[in-house]
Parts: structure tokens; sequence; C-alpha cells
């Protein structure tokens, strides 16, 4: 039984409508997915944030109580500010079998091949269930999804495996690195600039610390190596940097983010502890003599787990088989993967889309994606029935 791409396109539109930026409430797009599920005869659970203005959704369709498949999909998307589109990006138009709109590719296109199935899925004999897993704020850091996950095994089933449709063309990625994200602020004291020794440079500090983490680049560059991905090392970097206040003051405030993407097993607060030593040992025992209230502050804000597909848990095979490949990949952008896994559901990430079209402008998915996509979700549902 193959399910024809124009149901998954008319839902594509529904979902393309709702702009769910990151910032917005993602609710109506929410109510939308309960209705049209609770149209089928299937409940859903919301997950919400404590002021209710976002939530989660999660759906099950089968025999209830046992492990089963979860599909799992992220509702927001990047914001269009500061991108020339063609077309409205939140109507989704046709062009060349190309659907254009935000989120498309990345990825209200996987959600409503998965929705476009539900006719289909509950017409199956399951023998093990099939979760809906519809998380937010992936965008942001991967925060949404997180309370969904504390809740699998407890008022949520954990599924057996849980499949991540991020834009993957359909192909199978087994790994990726971890993102973690700094900010540093320095404060110095203002002194009058030709007077520099009466104060404390908060900007020169900032740029010791940001000299040490280029040599932990460097070292790192010179690390172990996994090939799998482009590149094969734990990259590092310095992503944002603001600092003083006028050209004739010593400047007080100055702050900095950083980011290391780890390769999966690597420790990223070895390098958090390596800052903090180089902070501890090298500037602020120079500037404290100065200025007893100077001060760097070192905040981790956010960590994504890295993610190495679990082998024991066989879903490496079964993806590929379901799939129809015959090999997997690594990539070194994030996904939800790692977090569900970290949480005891063994997850892998396969999903209709190239990532080169998620966040720019002209977003598109091909139809063709789409039909390969229903082809997987049909093979994955007998695949729960046998
Ligand atoms: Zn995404």
């Amino acid at each position: 039984m193959s399910v024809s791409p124009g149901t998954a396109k008319e839902l594509l539109a529904r979902l393309v409508a709702f702009d769910t930026t990151s910032a917005n409430s993602n609710i109506p797009l929410i109510a939308f997915v309960e209705s049209y599920l609770a149209g089928h005869g299937i409940a859903s659970q919301r997950v919400p944030t404590p002021d209710g203005a976002k939530a989660s959704l999660f759906a099950t369709i089968g025999p209830a109580g046992v492990g089963g498949f979860a599909l799992s999909g992220h509702t927001d998307v990047v914001p269009v500010r500061g991108q020339t589109w063609d077309t409205d990006p939140f109507t989704l138009s046709e062009r060349d079998g190309k659907l254009y709109g935000r989120g498309s590719c990345d990825m209200k296109g996987f959600l409503a091949c998965v929705l476009a199935m539900v006719p289909q899925f509950k017409q199956r004999r399951l023998k093990v269930p099939l979760h809906i897993a519809f998380s937010y704020d992936e965008e942001v850091g991967c925060t949404g999804v997180r309370p969904m996950i504390a809740e699998l095994g407890r008022t949520l089933p954990r599924p057996r495996m849980v499949f991540v449709g991020e834009p993957t063309e359909m192909s199978v990625v087994s790994a990726h690195k971890g993102p973690v994200r700094w900010r540093v602020e320095v404060t110095g004291r203002a002194a009058h600039s030709s007077m520099p020794h009466y104060g404390v440079n908060a900007i020169a500090y900032a740029s010791a610390l940001i000299g040490e983490l280029l040599r932990m680049e460097t070292d790192l560059k010179a690390d172990a190596e996994d090939r799998r991905f482009d590149p094969p090392w734990t990259t590092l970097q310095v992503t944002q940097i603001e600092g003083g206040t006028a050209s004739n003051i010593v400047p007080v405030p100055c702050w900095f983010g950083w980011e290391i993407r780890g390769l999966p097993g690597f420790d990223p607060m070895r390098l958090d502890a390596r800052l903090r030593a180089f902070a501890a040992e090298k500037c602020l025992p120079e500037m404290r003599r100065v200025a007893e209230e100077a001060n760097i502050d070192i905040t981790a804000i956010n960590r994504v787990a890295a993610f190495t597909a679990d082998a024991a848990s066989g879903i490496v095979p079964l993806t590929l088989k379901l799939a129809e490949q015959n090999a997997t990949f690594a990539v070194s952008y994030c996904t939800e993967a790692g977090l569900f896994q970290e949480g005891g559901a063994p997850a892998i990430v396969c999903g209709p889309g190239h990532i080169a079209q998620a966040h720019t402008a002209n977003e598109f998915i091909r139809v063709a994606e789409l039909e390969k996509c229903l082809a997987f979700l049909d093979r994955l549902a007998s695949w729960a029935e046998a």
C-alpha cells in the first residue's frame, strides 16, 4: 500500500501556515495536530511549558504499554528576518516539484508525512505501537524536547526506538557531534585611557582568555580523529564578542561567547576546566592587584549530547533496511537524537529533505523526498505489524 504525497502536501501547507518561529507560541500548531489526531480517534498528550505558551505533543497509535517506535520531530522553525524570499515564507508554494516555505525542509515536511500516514497506521494490525513525539524550541538549543524525554518511562511510554526525522534525504545518520556553548563575562575597572595603570582592561583580559581558547583549538586538531565527520576533529570557536564603552575609557565590560562541537566520547568539561584554571592562575591575580572587584565569570549555557547510535539496540540495521540504504553517515550539526539516547531511548536520524536547504531563504523540500519518506513510514508500519 503506498500513500500518494497529496495528503502530505496538504498537511504541509497547513503546518507551514503556522508561524512557529522559536520565539512564538507553537500552541496553534499543536492544537491543529491534536484535533487532526482526534479526528482519527487518537488521543494525544501535551507536555506544556510552565507558562503554557508552548507544548510538546505525544500520541500513540496501536497497542499501549509495549516499547514501540517513536517518530520524532520539532515544530519550531528559524526566523525569516533578514532573509529575502521570492514567495511568502508562510504560504507553501509548489514549483518544479519543489515545495517552498519556512520549515518545509526543517522539519515540517517530516511531520506532514507522519500525519499523512496516520489513517494507514490505524488500519494496520500493529503488534507494537507507533508513537508521535513532536517537540518545540529545537532551534534554540534543543531545549523543548527535554521535559518530554523526562516523562518517558513515567507518564509517557518509553519507545524502544526513536526515529528523528531531521533532513538527511532519507539516508541514515548514526552519529553527530555535541555542541556546548559558554558565555564569559570579564569585569575590569574604568580609568582615563591616558592612565591605564589605574584601571583593569576587560578587553585585554578577554583577549588573553581567547588566546588560551585558540591554543586549545590547535590541540584539538592534533587530537583524536574520527574520519566519519567533516571536519574529523572536535571544533572550537569564539562566536560573539562585545566590550568597552568609549574610545577614551579603559573598558570595564567585555563578554564573549564560545562553543565546542565535540566528537562522540569527547568530554567538553575538560576544556571548561582548562579555561577556568587559566583565568584563576594567569588573569585574576593580576587583575585583582589593581581592582578587587575585577572578575571573570564563565558559564556553560547550553549542552546537547553528542550521538552515536546504540549498537545493541539493533536500530542501525533496521533503519538501513527501512530506508533501503546500505551505509550510515555522521554529521556535524546536532539533533534531538543525542538527548533521546541519553534519556534511555535508542535513536537514529533519518528524514526527508536536504540540510543545505534548512534555515535558508526560499527553503524548500522536493515532493520526491516526501514520497521517499512516506514509503519509509509504510515499511515501518509493516515491520510493526509483523
Ligand atoms: Zn531541524
